[in-house]
């Protein structure tokens, strides 16, 4: 039929052709511009809607930066988006509700241990690590306190002023160990009066970092080096559980070289030695909310020992000059 002209058309059918209007050609203006508008209005809500993700985003950082300074910080308030975790189809607690303070050891003109040659101190080791604990600990929602957070110095004193003004719930104090020698591993020290709730959280980073792999596993130590009736000052002035880690021995290149390597995987042992601490504690219930309605205190290395406090305290004093001024002669970082 499209070959056949009109003529022949009407020879065959007796009249003239309908001819259909070409419609399809037809540009109906007034419905491409509606369609375009739609399209217009869709591209804006979703640049929006891209715009308010990217900014409840960066609020969270910004919030948790700031929430993490005060001593008192509100905890209640929630910090992510119900939406957020409605979002994340992996299951995780957004914010565990406890305050932790972390001390870097030594700092400023108090290097503590290095390696034979100097090359290597112990006070950037322990700082730089304590930073990674920090990020990964806020990263968890958990409020972290730090006694340093550059290369200053610190009293010892002072440390624990700052952990127990701002009433964190636990304690960590990280350093490397020394020794002229060979010797290599992790120990981890706790009060001598050998508190459940300190040894508890010693133990659940020591364990974590085992699984990890360190070169031998020294234990959880009560006391200070060489001397039972003495403790370290960290240990002994703070209010709140605490433990003091030694993370291997920086004077042996082995330590160093696991140390560095496992940079990432140590950082995360030693924070979720705390979190599980936190949880076995019950500061916190299973999805991270407090249920304690005080900071959690020590079981034993505050009050319930047969040292007077003074008397311990003397002690300490006189044992942990020595550990401040730099600790290498003693084995000790
Ligand atoms: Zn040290």
């Amino acid at each position: 039929m499209a070959n056949m002209s009109d003529e022949e058309f009407i020879e065959m059918y007796g009249r003239p052709p309908v001819r259909v209007k070409k419609r399809r050609y037809k540009v109906y203006w007034n419905r491409v511009i509606i369609a375009l508008v739609i399209l217009i209005l869709i591209i804006a809500g979703l640049v929006q809607l891209v715009k308010t993700i990217v900014r409840s985003f960066s609020d969270d950082d910004g919030g948790k930066g700031k929430k993490a300074l005060p001593a008192g910080a509100d905890q209640s308030v929630s910090q992510t988006d119900p939406q957020d975790s409605e979002a994340a189809p992996v299951k995780e607690v957004t914010q565990l509700q406890f305050k932790v303070c972390i001390d870097a050891g030594h700092g400023g003109e108090d290097g503590g241990t290095a390696t034979a040659d100097g090359s290597r101190l112990e006070k950037d080791d322990n700082l730089r690590i304590a930073l990674a604990v920090k990020d990964y600990l806020e990263s968890k929602g958990v409020t972290v306190v730090m006694t340093r957070n550059d290369d200053t110095f610190l009293g010892l004193q002072e440390r624990c002023d700052i952990a127990n003004a701002a009433q964190a719930d636990l304690f960590v104090s990280l350093h490397r160990n020394s020794y002229d020698g060979e010797m290599s591993g992790v120990e981890i020290w706790v009060h001598n009066s050998e508190p459940q709730y300190d040894t508890l959280l010693a133990q659940n980073i020591l364990t974590r970092l085992e699984n990890v792999g360190i070169a031998d596993n020294r234990g959880v130590q009560s006391g200070y080096i060489g001397m039972p009736d003495a403790n370290y000052h960290v240990n002994s002035e703070t209010d709140m559980p605490s433990c003091l880690v030694e993370l291997g021995f920086i004077t042996t290149d082995s330590d160093n070289q696991l140390f560095d390597s496992n940079f990432t995987a140590y950082t995360q042992a030693i924070g979720d030695g705390i979190i599980e601490t936190a949880f076995q504690l019950k500061v916190i219930d299973e999805d991270g909310k407090r249920i304690m309605d005080h900071m959690l205190l020590s079981d034993g290395k505050n009050n319930g020992s047969t040292q007077t406090d003074s008397s311990g305290v003397d002690q300490q004093g006189a044992a942990e000059e020595g550990v401040s001024g730099g600790d290498t002669a003693a084995a000790q970082g």
